[in-house]
């Protein structure tokens, strides 16, 4: 059998050592556009920070490829898909066939509709290699930086921003940090240990044009404030990268859709990773990526063989000297959840339980404390109600 992934990201990788491992005779062939081995992604805020070189985040040597027995094709971008002939398309007009094809293409940062964002010099965002070396090398010219968007990727970015010795503003457009993470109890802790770290942070701070000439010179508020700055890194969420499905004409919503075996709607074709929507979920996290590629190469090898019933999310911000860990449904949207927290901005400590109508645990914030047992409690699904003085007080029962 002969497999084609498009896309060398941790979804493409897992899956090809899946297939090879399931199928020892298998051909497994990555197109990766990116000119680099795989690397992992999330490290490249360690980049950004100095804290590393890309090369000490590339995960395998040249050889590793060869010895699993996949031919990693970086530098080659799929441009085509042509199902009913079973071949996909690169750039220089090469066609590859295959039995099975895998969509592992991940996503793109997405740029609001911000007047002025995409014409000034000096606006980036942050998601592969490439823009991290745009970033160093444009430091030079910066002392303040804007950071748009206060998710988990903005923050971690403010704080590797922080480490270069910039001085950094947050813009968050919600009423509080993390939104998807988060309430504003939690997200007063969290916001005085960032600007304890240098970090101002303005929420409800929603943006109505980036200011300058050629090059970036601030953001434009629409409450009329103005945010000083020479550089803009936005980080304002992803757009999953669905071009190649989309023009094959296969079925596509926010992400390409799949189903509990990963296949898209087009036979022999599958996705997963960022670039799969399944449920009407798109995860753009590792986790999903893994096993949804674990799933999507049992169901390449032997149909119907594995089921996807969904991920855990666990989120753990990635700013040192800050304990943030997020696991499960942490905002609950509708439903009878039941949720309680305990806050001591005084201490930067914040903890939050949310539970289902059964009272099993569903979700949990804990802010300014390691807490290792939260994410075997959350899947454990254990009673909240009868331990949660002990949950509220910090005190984290074994599993
Ligand atoms: C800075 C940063 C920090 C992060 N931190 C975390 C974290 O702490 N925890 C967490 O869970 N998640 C984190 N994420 C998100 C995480 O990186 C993604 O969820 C994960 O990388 C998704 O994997 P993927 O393989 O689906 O997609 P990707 O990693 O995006 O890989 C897809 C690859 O496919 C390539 N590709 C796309 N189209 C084509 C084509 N037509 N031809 C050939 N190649 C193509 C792309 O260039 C890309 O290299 C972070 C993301 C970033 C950017």
């Amino acid at each position: 059998m002969r497999y084609a992934i498009v896309g060398g990201g941790i979804a493409g990788i897992t899956a090809a050592r899946k297939l090879r491992s399931l199928d020892p005779s298998a051909e497994v062939i990555v197109l990766q556009e990116e000119p680099y081995l795989y690397y992992l992604r999330p490290a490249l805020i360690s980049v950004l920070a100095g804290e590393k070189t890309l090369s000490e985040i590339v995960a395998f040597p040249p050889d590793w490829y060869e010895k699993q027995g996949i031919a990693y094709e970086q530098g080659k971008r799929a441009v085509r898909l042509l199902p009913e002939r079973k071949e996909v398309e690169l750039g220089d007009g090469t066609r590859i066939p295959y039995d099975a094809l895998l969509l592992a293409t991940g996503a793109e940062a997405f740029r609001p509709p911000i007047p002025g964002l995409a014409e000034r010099e000096g606006v980036f965002t942050l998601r592969r290699a490439a823009d991290v070396e745009r970033i160093i090398a444009y430091l030079k010219r910066v002392e303040r930086a804007i950071v748009v968007g206060g998710g988990l990727l903005g923050l971690e970015a403010a704080r590797a921003l922080v480490a270069r010795g910039l001085s950094i503003t947050v813009l968050e457009a919600h009423g509080w940090l993390l939104p998807r993470q988060l309430d504003p109890p939690g997200s007063e802790v969290l916001s005085r240990i960032l600007e304890d770290m240098g970090i101002e942070v303005l929420t409800g701070a929603r943006c109505r044009a980036v200011r300058g000439k050629m090059e970036v010179e601030g953001v434009e508020l629409e409450d009329g404030r103005v945010v000083e700055g020479e550089m803009v890194l936005v980080s304002a969420g992803i757009r999953p990268r669905v071009e190649l499905a989309e023009e094959a004409g296969i079925s596509v919503g926010r992400g390409v859709v799949v189903d509990d075996f990963m296949r898209s709607d087009a036979p022999g074709i599958f996705a997963c990773g960022d670039a799969a929507e399944w449920r009407g979920q798109v995860y753009g996290m590792v986790p999903a990526a893994r096993e949804q590629a674990g799933v999507a190469a049992s169901n390449m090898v032997e149909p119907g063989s594995a089921r996807y019933g969904g991920t855990i999310p666990s989120v753990r911000l990635k700013v040192v000297g800050v304990e943030l860990l997020c696991v499960g449904n942490t905002q609950p949207q509708g439903g009878p959840h039941s949720e309680a927290c305990y806050a001591d901005p005084e201490r930067g400590i914040y903890r939050k339980f949310v539970w289902d109508h059964r009272g099993r645990l569903t979700g949990a914030v804990v802010l300014g404390e390691k807490a290792p047992q939260l994410e075997a409690l959350v899947r454990s699904h254990i009673a909240a109600p009868p331990i949660l003085e002990e949950l509220l007080a910090g005190t984290y029962p074994e599993v």
